[in-house]
């Protein structure tokens, strides 16, 4: 896994006193992101571990924004770090921007080499650069970084204690001027100037973490403790990338998923609180999170449970801000707009608790919206006459008989009954007698026009007294109309 290094992992958990402030001082974490691309739920896994760290120990945390690359970095990468930080609520303590400390490179890297611990050379090797042609062309200088070839100890709070032989580096570059370091130390550098005492980052970092150390160590900065988080993985079991179609947070934003939801899946990525419980809010994160209980092995990035994740908290949402989203989104839509559909917040309040049963995201009440499924809340259906006809019964004698009775029982049941179980009361027995099906059929599709919907008693508890026996009275019309147009049949 790691090439030419050495590497032991020697697995020690418990981490006993490795945990909590360090001689009483602050924790500071980071998210040390690098704005080339669209972050994903793999890359804020990291950002949430370390809010996570650093909250539930009253310690600070920090976004340094890795924008070395000049040909790489791009504005509208920050920006959407920056929005998906918003969103989901990671607030930090700090930003920087590498790009703008350059004077700061320069300062120590000037600091090593007058000591004597890093030097400027060529950038390539002497006999790769001989063997090359006869005329390698101009030399590009480099800094190196006088290499002391010694053994590196460390423990990670979730690896254990881990040993590398640095010798194979030789004497790496770590600037390709004084002005332009490269990210190993850029990253030590900021590390230090930041006081950062936690260092929780993915796994991939494990292999820079020896090199870093050694630079750490010429600077006499103190070295931080690591945290090497298990990388996320597509369901290929390969790291989680764009090309397994791994998704922006933002996009998730964008569908209608609550940041909370996100966040608690996240933080499961890779740590479970060793109980049954899969259901956090924020501060319930805070609390249980334990960073001693990271497992090793990749954690496998999965949609379905983020999408049950998602669901779990909108179940548990205040029914009143779940109605605000209702109204919210039929509002803004196409076909409220072209049927100047009136939503009421009170009809909103009334249908949220249908839809929160459904909906793993906000999303999904425009897809209802969309699919016809929300029509019958706003505006009185239209169908054909024999679409109320249960399909077992001959002809639409016995849905007239039904919805008669129907009629005359709802008619005569008193406001504070009307509700669900007032209004089945009203009709059970008698759909028990004369057949659930043959009963509850004409009285749903009177009430929604639509092959599917909720059952009856929702929707006319929903709909109100006075629009159900109009709705009711409005079918009657409907099958009169339609036997009359028949025996007018030559
Ligand atoms: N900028 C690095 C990255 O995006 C992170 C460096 C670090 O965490 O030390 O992978």
């Amino acid at each position: 896994m790691i090439s030419g290094i050495r590497a032991f992992f020697r697995a020690n958990f418990g981490c006993k006193g490795g945990f909590g402030s360090k001689n009483g001082s602050k924790i500071v974490t980071r998210f040390a992101p690098s704005p080339t691309g669209l972050l994903h739920a793999g890359n804020y896994r990291t950002a949430v571990f370390s809010y996570l760290y650093a909250r539930q120990n009253g310690g600070k945390f920090i976004l340094r924004i890795e924008d070395t690359d000049a040909a790489r970095s791009k504005k509208q990468y920050e920006d959407n770090i920056i929005e998906s930080l918003a969103w989901l609520g990671l607030e930090y303590d700090a930003t920087y921007r590498q790009s703008e400390r350059g004077e700061l490179y320069r300062e120590y890297l000037e600091k090593l080499i007058a000591e004597g611990k890093a030097y400027v050379s060529s950038a390539e090797n002497e006999t790769a650069r001989a063997a090359k042609s006869e005329n390698p062309g101009p030399r590009n200088a480099v800094i190196r970084f006088k290499n002391p070839n010694k053994k590196v100890r460390f423990h990670d709070l979730i690896r254990g204690d881990i040993e590398f032989d640095t010798t194979d580096l030789g004497d790496f570059v770590i600037a390709k001027s004084v002005t332009e370091p490269i990210f190993h130390f850029a990253v030590i550098l900021d590390d230090y100037l930041m006081g950062i005492t936690h260092v929780v980052r993915g796994e991939d970092h494990i292999s820079n973490t020896p090199r870093q150390i050694l630079l750490i160590e010429a600077l006499g900065a103190p070295v931080p403790t690591y945290a090497h988080l298990p990388l996320v993985l597509a369901h290929d079991r390969s790291k989680l990338s764009k090309r397994h179609g791994a998704k922006p947070i933002t996009y998730y934003r964008d569908l209608g998923y609550l940041p909370d939801a996100l966040l608690n899946y996240m933080a499961l990525l890779g740590w479970n609180p060793g109980t049954e419980q899969e259901i956090f809010d924020r501060a319930g994160l805070v609390k249980a999170f334990d960073l001693s209980k990271v497992q090793k092995g990749g954690a496998i990035f999965n949609e379905e449970k983020l999408r049950w994740v998602n669901k779990e908290h909108i179940k548990r949402m205040a029914p009143a801000a779940f109605a605000a989203e209702i109204k919210r989104r039929v509002e803004s839509s196409d076909r409220a707009k072209d049927l100047h559909w009136n939503i009421t917040a009170s009809m909103a309040e009334k249908i949220a608790p249908v839809l929160m049963e459904r909906a793993s995201a906000f999303s999904d009440i425009d897809a209802s919206i969309n699919a016809q499924d929300l029509d019958y809340y706003f505006a009185e259906p239209t169908y054909d006459a024999l679409s109320l006809k249960w399909k077992d019964d001959a002809d639409l004698a016995p849905a007239t008989r039904h919805l008669d009775y129907i009629k005359a029982a709802l008619t005569s049941l008193p406001d504070k009954k009307w509700n669900e179980e007032g209004i089945k009361a009203a009709i059970w027995p008698y759909a028990e007698k004369e057949g659930r099906g043959n009963v509850l059929w004409p009285f749903r599709y009177a009430l929604s026009g639509k092959d599917r919907s909720p059952n009856p008693f929702t929707l006319a508890s929903i709909l109100g007294k006075q629009a159900v026996l109009k709705r009711i009275e409005e079918a009657l019309g409907l099958i009169r109309k339609s036997a009359d147009a028949k025996t007018q049949l030559p």
